[in-house]
C-alpha cells in the first residue's frame, strides 16, 4: 500500500462552526482525521500537523515551517505529501515551499483546502482531501494545488472565487491535471527526478512593503515607509502589464530611483491576473524598468510576492544585495514564469 505524509496547516477544510456561527479551527488538530474515515482504505500515511491556523494568519515564516517539514521527510519513503491549507493564502504558501524545494522532487507535494467546513455534507472539504491524496500518489514530481477538478502548478496558481467550488485558476497557464473518474496529468506535468531535489534557501525575508497603484496616488505619501530601516524592498502592483505613472505630479519614477539608490529593490506586477505575459510596450512601464524595477514576467502577484521575499533572503549580508535579487528574480526557477526579455521591457535598450 501507499504511504502518504499528510501535513495540517489549518484552513476551512478541518474548521468547526461554535454557536456563534464563527468559523474557526478546531481545538484539536486531530480532529481533521474525522473528515474521511475511509482515507485508511485508501493509503497508509502519517499525519503531521505543523499548525493549526486561518490561513489569513500564515507568515512567511510559517512558509520555511511547511518546506522545513516537507524537506526533511523527503527521503522517509513517502510517496508524496499532502498540505491540508486554508484557501486564502494557498497560493502564496505553494509557491514559496515550491521555491524552498526546487525542481526535480522526487514525489508529490499537494497543497488542497475547501471552501466549506467539513460539517457541509454536500461540500468540498471531505472529497478534496481524497483527491488531494489520490495525486500524492501519482507519477509527479512537483509542487501543485488540487483543488476541484483541477491539479494546478503551485506557482502558477491563484485564488479566483471566494465561494465556488472550483475556487483557483492558473491564468498563465493550461491546468497540470484533471480530476475525473481516472485523474489526467498532461504531459507538462513534471514527473518524478530520480535523484534528491537540491535545496535552495527555505527562508523568507522580512521587510516587504506593497503597494497596489491607484490614479493619483501620492509618491509623498510612500517615502516615509520606504526610508524605513525595516523597508528591504518594494512592489509596486502596477496597472495592466506593468504601467506604471511617470507624468507629474502623480510620477512614481522617482520613487523607484530613490529605492533603488537606498538598495531596496523594486519589482513590479499586476492588479490582475498575469495573462500570456506581463510585458509592457507601453512608455509608463518602460520608463519604471529604465529608472531599475525588475519586472516579473507573467508571476502571479502571490508567487512574485514569494519570489521577492526568497530573493531578499539570499541576499541579506551580500555586498551587492540588489544585483542578487535582481538575478534571483530574473531566473525561472520552478517554471513560475516565463523567461524574462528584459530589452524587450526597455524598447530594445540593453
Ligand atoms: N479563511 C480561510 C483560510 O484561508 C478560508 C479557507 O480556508 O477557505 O484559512
Amino acid at each position: 500500500m501507499s504511504k502518504i505524509c499528510l501535513i495540517y496547516t489549518g484552513g476551512t477544510i478541518g474548521m468547526v462552526r461554535d454557536e456563534s456561527g464563527e468559523l474557526r479551527p478546531p481545538d484539536d488538530p486531530k480532529d481533521f482525521l474525522q473528515l474521511a474515515p475511509e482515507l485508511i482504505d485508501v493509503t497508509e500515511f502519517d499525519f503531521v500537523p505543523v499548525m493549526n491556523k486561518d490561513s489569513t494568519n500564515i507568515n512567511h515564516r510559517d512558509w520555511t515551517i511547511m518546506a522545513q517539514a516537507i524537506g526533511e521527510r523527503m527521503t522517509s519513503g513517502y510517496d508524496g505529501f499532502v498540505i491540508a491549507h486554508g484557501t486564502d493564502t494557498m497560493h502564496f504558501s505553494a509557491s514559496a515551499v515550491a521555491f524552498a524545494l526546487g525542481t526535480n522532487l522526487p514525489c508529490p507535494v499537494v497543497f488542497t483546502g475547501a471552501q466549506t467546513a467539513p460539517a457541509i455534507s454536500h461540500g468540498d472539504a471531505r472529497v478534496n482531501l481524497l483527491r488531494a491524496c489520490e495525486i500524492a500518489k501519482m507519477d509527479l514530481g512537483e509542487v501543485v494545488i488540487s483543488f476541484g477538478e483541477f491539479v494546478f502548478r503551485g506557482c502558477r496558481a491563484q485564488k479566483k472565487n471566494e465561494a465556488r467550488f472550483d475556487a483557483f485558476e492558473s491564468p498563465a497557464q493550461y491546468p497540470l491535471g484533471f480530476i475525473m473518474e481516472k485523474i489526467e496529468l498532461n504531459p507538462g506535468a513534471k514527473r518524478k527526478g530520480s535523484s534528491l531535489p537540491e535545496m535552495a534557501t527555505n527562508r523568507f525575508a522580512d521587510g516587504v512593503l506593497q503597494f497596489s497603484l491607484i490614479p493619483g496616488l501620492e509618491a509623498e505619501l510612500l517615502i516615509p515607509a520606504i526610508e524605513k530601516e525595516g523597508c528591504k524592498g518594494v512592489i509596486l502592483q502596477s496597472f495592466g502589464a506593468g504601467n506604471v505613472p511617470d507624468a507629474d505630479p502623480y510620477s512614481l519614477i522617482p520613487l523607484i530611483e530613490r529605492c533603488v539608490k537606498m538598495q531596496k529593490p523594486v519589482i513590479v506586477t499586476s492588479q490582475f491576473p498575469a495573462n500570456s505575459t506581463l510585458h509592457t510596450a507601453y512608455a509608463p512601464g518602460r520608463r519604471a524598468v529604465e529608472a531599475g524595477a525588475i519586472p516579473t514576467s507573467n508571476m502571479t502577484g502571490s508567487c512574485a510576492a514569494a519570489k521577492f521575499r526568497w530573493a531578499l533572503a539570499q541576499a541579506e549580508g551580500a555586498n551587492d544585495p540588489a544585483a542578487i535579487v535582481d538575478k534571483v528574480m530574473s531566473t525561472v526557477y520552478v517554471d513560475e514564469m516565463d523567461p524574462i526579455d528584459r530589452s524587450s521591457h526597455m524598447g530594445g535598450k540593453l
